[in-house]
């Protein structure tokens, strides 16, 4: 086994040694984070913040959106702003100065709003009892309002960021906090700030001069300057199609392939492989899930848009991908071929995205005329 630790190892430093692109995690905790860095990791390409609220804390989520009134909102943001702190300066630790994308909040809300039915159960009880529902009543109404038929084309990402006052403020302030606590103890963090589902130039512009506001106050007070880009995920067509103006407020771009999937093709990441897959494979109108492998002449051609688009725009506009196609072999050629910067998929699938990029410079590149296509 040793051996063929050693014969791996030596074959990956060879495609490392050859590939263009770098390859970074997707990875929120601190030891995602160390085991992204023991498969190679150069960075972390995607930090899911929304994935820091699952579990226990769930629920400072839910009190934050369902805040009546504007007090309760700034209280309930005093309570997320130092675990996100910590949040994230386990993270730059764990990074020592590579590369940190923190994504700004995107969750999907029905995962984080209270169940409606045991609600409603729960206020008929105390009705029939007597007791006083009146808090949960509220809550309920509040559930009922922000409930959607299709969460995962509703209140999400830069949308939740846009309708809750300070959400953004707070996760950006606690990545400038955190960035300024290591550099303090002698780190060099190197910190980008992501806009998920962006598709508008303008929900970019909003967030940027919140975001740059708060990063000059917190250097402002800390004495140093915290250089922190900011970027967009480019998920949604209009954001690939319109890329070449999103690309004027963005100091680089993220493909996220999974919700360009869905949106590409109107197919629900959360229901659709069910329903119909089986039958579209057997038939013959993919040969392989179009969530696996990307799929080049639809989705790839709006990430082709967007690269040339964007590039018009900035030459030279840093680029990567953090769906999950960014460990599939296939499609690690494709955005090798299409001029991304970098990968960012799974810890586990690191490896074989450093394999597969390094392969696809040697066998791309080297071809006589360049078979690589617009870079
Ligand atoms: C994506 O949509 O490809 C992406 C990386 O974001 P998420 O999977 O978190 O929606
Ligand atoms: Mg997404």
């Amino acid at each position: 086994t040793a051996e063929l630790v050693t014969a791996v190892d030596r074959i990956l430093a060879h495609a490392d040694s050859a590939r263009r692109m770098q390859v970074r995690a997707n990875a929120d905790t601190r030891d995602d984070a160390a085991r992204a860095r023991r498969l190679g990791a150069q960075g972390i390409g995607l930090c899911r913040t929304e994935h820091m609220f699952l579990g226990d804390r769930r629920a400072l989520i839910e009190r934050l959106v369902l805040a009546g009134s504007a007090a309760a909102r700034t209280s309930a943001l005093e309570a997320l702003l130092p675990l996100q702190r910590s949040d994230f300066l386990e993270l730059f630790e764990a990074m020592d100065g590579l590369p940190v994308t923190v994504r700004l909040l995107d969750p999907p809300l029905h995962e984080f709003l209270p169940d409606r039915t045991e609600l409603s159960v729960r206020v008929a009880i105390a009705r029939e009892r007597g007791e006083d529902s009146a808090d949960d009543e509220a809550l309920l109404a509040a559930v009922d309002r922000l409930h959607e038929s299709n969460p995962m084309l509703g209140l999400r990402g830069v949308r939740l960021g846009l309708v809750v006052p300070g959400l953004f403020a707070m996760q950006v302030r606690a990545v400038a906090e955190a960035a300024a606590a290591r550099i303090k103890a002698g780190g060099r963090p190197m910190v980008e700030i992501m806009v998920p589902l962006v598709g508008s130039v303008m929900e970019l512009h909003l967030i940027r001069d919140e975001t740059d506001g708060v990063l000059a106050e917190v250097s402002d007070r800390e004495g140093m300057t915290l250089d922190v880009p900011i970027g967009t995920m480019i998920e949604l067509p209009r954001a690939a199609l319109t890329a070449g103006r999103i690309a004027e407020a963005a100091d680089f771009f993220s493909f996220g392939t999974n919700d360009l999937t869905q949106t590409a093709w109107g197919f629900s990441r959360d229901d659709v492989e069910a329903a119909f897959f089986a039958a579209y494979l057997d038939k013959g109108v993919f040969t392989v899930s179009p969530f696996e492998t990307l799929d080049e002449f639809g989705v790839g051609r709006l990430v082709r848009v967007a690269v040339e688009e964007g590039r018009s725009t900035k030459p030279g506009l840093k680029m990567g991908v953090c769906g999950e196609h960014g460990g599939d072999p296939d499609s690690v050629h494709f955005f090798h071929d299409v001029g991304l910067d970098y990968v960012s998929c799974s810890p586990f699938r690191v490896p074989v995205a450093r394999l597969e990029a390094g392969r696809a410079a040697v066998t791309l590149d080297d071809t006589a005329g360049g078979l690589a296509g617009p870079r």
